[in-house]
């Protein structure tokens, strides 16, 4: 029986004129998650993206679990095409494409839809001739139109008649690519990697920038993080990872700062080489993973110091929620197991005793002024070191 992924599209249905322009983009996100999986015939009409694989041996199991973290997309159907655009075609393929599905039921319902308005039936008929037909196929099946266990579709399309049961939930969001580009700071924590996620889910194209200290940080510490951009790009796509030489920085920090000024210099420099990054890839905005009063420098007077460093748009879309919100995120995106696993981050070397909870702005500038952190960050643009994330 020859199947496909009948795909709805998500809150780009409420766009206007441009919806064209994010319907391209969705399609083309589909076919690089489909990459590798075999041949595929993609086409979209009437709000639905047809996905027709062309030989047998293709994966379907694989590509469903792809399509899943595609953003864009409301809902999916793993549906069989029936041989014929008939009713005696639709009537022979339910019963035996739903087998399993019907077996283990009570109740089923059936509902059509008829987007092709010259078959000869209309869905009120189709929706009686097919609930007769699995009936008399499984005698222990009740009609239940309230609350069934399983609800049939038929589907009468331009292109074939299709059944298929109750939808797969999408990965919702806009399309990756419609909604800009930003640069995420990527620590090896649990918090960016979910912050990366979550802008991605609203169409954000992401490139990631990650600050380490080596031989304070260890090489597994950037393993770790390309690993966690690996689990995010399965929902963001492929991405670059810029990653920052920033030992001499810290060093400088440790030596001509004062000790409760450490963090909040040391994250309005991260702020300050990520804007000069997102300029280079035409990027519009910055984005973190903090999460307001999680740490000292997260608190209102932190924050609006870290801010300061840079002229970009800051989204730190984890702003409002609790560690274990953060967590149960972490674990949907499959990145929590490698986060937790204990490498040093940048942001744990030289720590001062008693960080500034309330800094002044006026203070921290002039301190990270006087020691002139100017030529080294020049010095860190020139060394940058580039991966590619797919
Ligand atoms: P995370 O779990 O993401 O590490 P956190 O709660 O540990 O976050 P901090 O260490 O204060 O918080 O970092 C706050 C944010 O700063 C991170 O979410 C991340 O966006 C950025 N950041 C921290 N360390 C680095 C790093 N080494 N490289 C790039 N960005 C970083
Ligand atoms: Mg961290």
């Amino acid at each position: 029986m020859k199947e496909i992924l009948l795909l709805k599209d998500g809150e780009i249905v409420l766009k206007g004129l441009n919806r064209r322009q994010f319907e391209d983009v969705l399609i083309r996100n589909i076919k690089y998650a489909l990459k590798g999986l075999g041949g595929f015939q993609i086409k979209s009409a009437q709000s639905t993206i047809y996905i027709v694989p062309q030989s047998e041996d293709v994966d379907l199991d694989e590509a469903v679990d792809r399509i899943s973290r595609v953003f864009g997309l409301v809902s999916f159907s793993r549906a069989a095409m029936c041989p014929e655009k008939t009713l005696d075609s639709v009537l022979a393929t339910a019963p035996v494409y739903l087998e399993k599905m019907l077996c283990a039921a009570k109740t089923f319902k059936v509902e059509a839809k008829r987007s092709d308005k010259q078959f000869p039936y209309k869905s009120p008929e189709i929706c009686r001739e097919a609930g007769g037909a699995l009936l008399a196929k499984y005698p222990h099946l009740k009609v239940d139109v309230h609350h069934p266990d399983v609800t049939v579709y038929v589907e009468i399309r331009d292109f074939g008649a299709y059944v298929h049961a109750d939808p797969i939930r999408g990965a919702g969001g806009i399309p990756v690519g419609t909604g800009g580009r930003a640069v995420i700071l990527i620590s090896g924590g649990i918090d960016s990697p979910v912050a990366a996620y979550m802008m991605a889910k609203r169409g954000v194209k992401l490139t990631a920038v990650h600050f380490a200290s080596p031989p304070y940080t260890s090489q597994r510490a950037e393993e770790k993080v390309v690993r966690l951009l690996q689990k995010v790009s399965r929902y963001a796509g492929p991405m670059r990872l810029y990653t920052v030489p920033f030992t001499k920085m810290q060093e400088k920090l440790r030596d001509d700062c004062p000790e409760e000024l450490f963090t909040i210099i040391m994250r309005r420099l991260m702020m300050q080489i990520s804007e000069k990054i997102a300029k280079q890839r035409e990027c519009g905005a910055l984005i973190t993973g903090e999460s307001l009063g999680q740490v000292a420098s997260q608190t209102i007077g932190a924050l609006g110091c870290t801010d300061e460093a840079t002229d970009m748009v800051v989204f730190r879309p984890l702003i409002g929620m609790d560690k274990q919100e953060i967590i149960n995120l972490a674990y949907k995106i499959d990145t929590y197991d490698i986060s937790i696993e204990p490498y040093e981050d940048c942001c744990t070397v030289f720590t001062p005793r008693h960080p500034h909870t309330k800094p002044i702005l006026k203070f921290v500038k002039s301190a990270q002024e006087q020691a002139d952190f100017e030529p080294l960050i020049e010095e860190a643009m020139e060394h940058l070191k580039i991966t590619y994330i797919e």
